[in-house]
């Protein structure tokens, strides 16, 4: 093999060191089998904020040219492994880089694997694999979620853990001996090898094969070539009381509000404190989040004065953006029911403090 990448995807600014720290470091380890390679980061300037879905790639050939051609494109095309920092990503990523929702295996090349981070089983996340035309493997690390931020560098293993498995599940694109060769540079080696190691024998993997999983709900918007572009992006400002559908953040969000309608007071409290106007009125005086447009920020959650009306609940509880107030008024205990059984499926609601 001349060249192999791999695409590490993560939460836009909370997993931006964690991510660079890993790409980094395999390209550090590779120069131990004298191989050489670059790391990407296509979406790490100000287009990146907080929860955005942004990637980082780390580059890995045997000699310049290919190198030199594979860091020249827009993404490297030769993804042999994709790592994932944070499990909601499965739903699918949309950056302010990219045109459309992606699929989180759409970087994959045939026979590669998607390595997600979580405490979730293999089974559970293969439910959420988009399918893709070729067999691939999916891979567990069963670890919390991390956040190492812009500024900030949250030193709990996490790192070498993760570069521990993706030595494995690629077969040695960068072997562990080498990790653990530019581990014992920095301080604190025998923790950090141990780490490598124990990420190294603990990861699962299982097969998928070409045509199994999940039907890909969104549309891939067709880009126009070069000579068909513009001179510029304008989105156009829409009517009062309409949302700009070219403009939706809902694969921001790590957690989703869900309203307790009988609890809610009808203050309108969170329909104004709303920073992205994701509350509509209705006409029984409630507020309904419209899912598509809303980002997860949890500030309606910290904001509503009623004790549990708003609770800030694990996306992976659910399965699509619809309206859960029109489910209310069709049947009001019915969506008890499907808010219990979501806060059940999610181990209770998740803490939030309204960070925008
Ligand atoms: S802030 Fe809470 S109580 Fe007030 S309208 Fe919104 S959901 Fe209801
Ligand atoms: S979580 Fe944030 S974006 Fe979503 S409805 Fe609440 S305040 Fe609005």
């Amino acid at each position: 093999m001349a060249v192999g990448s791999v695409d590490v995807t993560y939460r836009g600014i909370f997993q931006k060191s964690l991510a660079s720290v890993i790409t980094k470091a395999l390209v550090k380890a590779a120069r131990h089998e004298h191989k050489i390679g670059g790391t990407v980061q296509r979406y790490s300037d100000s287009p990146e904020r907080n929860g955005i879905p942004a990637k980082q790639f780390a580059v890995i050939a045997d000699e310049e040219t290919s190198l030199r051609v594979e860091m020249a494109k827009y993404e490297p095309d030769t993804v042999v492994a994709t790592c994932v920092l944070d499990d909601t990503l499965v739903k699918g990523l949309e950056s302010w880089a990219w045109y459309g929702v992606q699929a989180v295996n759409a970087s994959l090349s045939p026979g590669g694997v998607l390595l997600v981070v979580s405490e979730r089983p293999i089974e559970e996340l293969a439910d959420w694999m988009p399918r893709a035309d070729f067999d691939w493997r999916l891979a567990v690390l069963s670890r919390k979620t991390s956040f190492a931020g812009l500024w900030v560098y949250n030193d709990d293993g996490t790192d070498m853990e993760v570069l521990g498995a993706l030595s494995r599940v690629t077969g040695g694109l960068v072997a562990l001996e080498s990790l653990v060769a530019t581990a014992a540079a920095g301080s604190d080696a025998a923790r950090r090898a141990e780490l490598l190691e124990s990420g190294f024998s603990s990861v699962q993997v299982a097969p998928i094969s070409a045509g199994v999983g999940r039907e890909w709900p969104y549309e891939t918007p067709a880009l126009p070539a070069w000579d068909e572009m513009g001179e510029g992006v304008a989105i156009r400002g829409v009517p009062k009381g309409e949302r700009n559908m070219l403009f939706q953040k809902f694969t921001t969000r790590t957690a989703r509000p869900v309203v307790d309608f009988d609890r809610c007071v009808r203050c309108q409290i969170c329909y104004t404190v709303c920073p992205d106007e994701a509350f509509d009125p209705t006409p029984s005086g409630h507020y309904a989040v419209d899912y598509g447009h809303c980002c997860g920020c949890g500030i309606c959650a910290n904001a509503c004065p009623v004790e549990g009306c708003i609770e800030m609940v694990d996306e992976l509880a659910f399965s699509d953006n619809s309206d859960l107030h029109r489910i209310y008024e069709a049947d009001p205990e019915g969506y008890g029911n499907l808010r219990q059984a979501a806060l059940a499926t999610a181990g209770g609601p998740v803490r939030h403090y309204g960070i925008f």
